[in-house]
């Protein structure tokens, strides 16, 4: 965070807009003031989008008066229903609203809205760090407005609501979650008093719609070390609630003396290891989920200790229905998903033999272009604290990676699809749609990635046609192909 005089912050508001809109609003005898990320994010040092912009009046009525000033090339966009406006001028947008009261019903997230002071519409604010005003008035350009401690809360890496917690909490829910957001986006800590608040208050989210809390959760997942998040989400109770598969990876059983893992941590430790290699949302989502079925394949065998059999295939399965209760997109996205915690496995299972070209050209196959995707999520995956362990598992991996490589350059199996096609069987053997033409598909496949032939036509045709002999199979005299 930096620190700034009345004449620094100043400068931070230079750009013509901003003179324009205090032009404006003192033609209108009006107060205005930027309002919330915009400011906090100038101490932060972020880069801010959005301009907000709180008028003591009516925020419409500054819009459609700046539009006018400003002339051609301005866009002024009204949305009666919010009581807000929006300016559009050389690339920059600023949404306009006045100053208002909010008081909530139980059952609602939606207040009853009263024109108010500024004062009134800060104390509607989520959190100090977003109640920070700077007024825009030519006789207080640059003034600094922060009733709740806001500068205090930034220099202390703090989040705090300014009213009490409960009544920030009660009104909104969804308030609940972005305190854990910007928490973890910012890497700020969560003041004593609001999360005993978010604690006592967990059970109201229920009011809040699943696609605003799986946006949330994006920007979670999103952040640099998403972990924190969801461990604030664990100790405020509210992940059971959200997520309860997630939270279900939590805890240890020992049975003989034998303990299983901690799903959960260690789950997160993977997020974590992920996020620093890519911000891919979707593959963040693949490591979040990776171990998604253990509590529901978890098994003691006397004479193994913990299995998780088939884990890896239950979590593909368990997706679909995950996406959906959270609304998250049912398409490509969650397919990705899906192939990633299904394959999971699979490089560590090969890593840790022998590697063998047909293993390697197998993983290719069934990765295709997400081969590198799915390396970076097995990597992300070796948590283990025994350090020896760990670099046999990563110098294995280098061999995968190397081997990968060569068998690609050499085969070109990413992407490959069998060098004769199915409609090519059935013309040659004079057959319809049946098990047959299946069969010899993916002989020729199959052999193709053990590596017994080349990947290319010629040798593919003369495989199939002596694997049909063997199957009883002639080809049809019309088939000009036969040789
Ligand atoms: P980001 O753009 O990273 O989400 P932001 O603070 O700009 O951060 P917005 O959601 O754009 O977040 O909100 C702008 C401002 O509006 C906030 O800084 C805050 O003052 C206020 N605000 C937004 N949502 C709420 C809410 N649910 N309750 C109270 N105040 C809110």
């Amino acid at each position: 965070m930096i620190e700034l005089t009345q004449e620094e912050l100043k400068q931070y508001f230079s750009e013509p807009i901003f003179g324009q809109i205090a032009e404006t609003a003192d033609m209108l005898g009006l107060e205005c003031y930027v309002v919330g990320g915009y400011v906090r994010d100038i101490f932060l040092q972020r880069p801010s989008k959005d301009i907000d912009v709180v008028v003591v009046g009516s925020g419409i009525a500054m819009a459609e008066a700046l539009g006018k000033h400003l002339g051609r090339g301005a866009h002024v966009s009204v949305f009666k229903n919010f009581g807000t406006a929006q300016v559009k001028y050389k690339g920059t947008e600023v949404e306009f609203v006045g100053a208002r009261k909010e008081s909530y019903q139980r059952d609602s997230r939606k207040p009853i809205v009263e024109d108010g002071t500024l004062e009134d519409d800060q104390n509607r604010r989520d959190f100090t760090i977003n109640a920070l005003a700077v007024c825009l008035n030519k006789s207080r350009f640059g003034e600094l407005v922060d009733p709740f401690g806001g500068m205090a809360d930034m220099k202390e890496k703090t989040i705090r609501t300014p009213l009490d917690p409960d009544i920030t909490f009660s009104d909104d829910p969804l308030r609940m979650m972005r305190c854990i957001r910007f928490a973890t986006q910012l890497n700020f800590y969560i003041d004593d008093d609001t999360f005993d608040s978010l604690c006592r208050n967990k059970e109201r989210i229920e009011i809040i719609s699943r696609e605003r809390i799986a946006d949330e959760l994006n920007k979670i997942i999103l952040s640099p070390i998403p972990s924190k998040g969801f461990v604030e989400l664990e100790r405020s109770g509210l992940l059971p609630l959200i997520f309860p598969e997630l939270a279900a990876l939590q805890g240890v059983e020992t049975r003989n003396g034998k303990a299983h893992k901690d799903n959960f941590y260690h789950t997160l430790e993977v997020l974590d290891n992920i996020s620093k290699k890519t911000d891919n949302l979707w593959l963040r989502w693949a490591a979040l989920l990776h171990d998604i079925a253990k509590p529901a394949t978890k098994r003691w065998e006397p004479k193994v200790g913990w299995t998780f059999h088939n884990h890896n295939f239950i979590g593909e399965k368990m997706i679909p229905n995950i996406f959906r209760k959270m609304k998250l997109p049912m398409n490509e996205k969650m397919k990705y998903v899906q192939k990633m915690v299904s394959l999971h496995m699979r490089p560590i299972v090969i890593a840790d033999d022998v590697v063998s070209d047909s293993a390697v050209r197998r993983l290719l196959f069934e990765a295709g272009d997400d081969i590198d995707d799915l390396m970076m999520l097995c990597e992300a995956d070796i948590t283990s604290k025994n350090m020896e362990r760990k670099q046999r598992f990563l110098n294995n991996f280098q061999l995968v990676r190397q081997k990968l490589k060569d068998l690609e350059e050499k085969d070109r199996i990413r992407n490959f699809q069998p060098p004769v096609s199915g409609e090519e069987i059935m013309e040659i053997f004079d057959l319809q749609p049946c098990r047959e033409v299946g069969a010899l598909k993916s002989a020729i496949k199959d052999a193709i990635l053990d590596g017994i032939i080349p990947n290319e036509y010629e040798a593919a045709y003369a495989f199939m046609l002596e694997r049909a002999k063997k199957m009883g199979l002639v080809p049809s005299q019309t088939s000009s192909k036969v040789e």
